[in-house]
């Protein structure tokens, strides 16, 4: 069924528990933790406890918890401290945009000066 847990996927066993991760914020629907390989002081995943292999899938099938993704991206942001120097989401969206792990994730980047276009 759309957005059961897939068995071959990294961010579902994150979710189950399955695969230990630095968890800094839960919901009914989403869960929070950094990245295992930060590009920036504050680099935090939020992704949603549903599988769907990117942001707009989840957004086509859920809107409400694309919301709730959206949402959690900023108290993240406030809970860091970096909501005030600004902080940048990020949805890689396809291998050819540098996504390795299809189940919809937000980037949160924040804490450093951020260039635009990110490259
Ligand atoms: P993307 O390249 O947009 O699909 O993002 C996947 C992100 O997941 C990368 O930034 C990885 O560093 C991160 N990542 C991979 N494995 C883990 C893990 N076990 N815990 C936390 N972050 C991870
Ligand atoms: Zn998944």
């Amino acid at each position: 069924m759309a957005g059961e847990p897939q068995a071959d996927c990294l961010f579902c066993k994150i979710v189950s528990g399955d695969v230990p991760a630095t968890v800094v914020k839960e919901t009914d629907t989403t869960v929070a933790f950094r990245d295992i390989n930060p590009q920036a002081p504050t680099h935090v995943l939020v992704i949603p406890r549903v599988h769907y292999p990117d942001a707009a899938s989840l957004a086509v099938a859920e809107p409400q918890i694309a919301a709730d993704v959206l949402r959690e991206a900023a108290e993240v942001a406030a809970q860091d401290k970096v909501d005030a120097g600004g902080y940048r989401i990020v949805f890689n969206t396809g291998s050819g945009a540098g996504q390795t792990v299809f189940h919809a994730h937000a980037h949160v980047l924040g804490g450093r000066g951020l260039n635009w276009p990110p490259g």
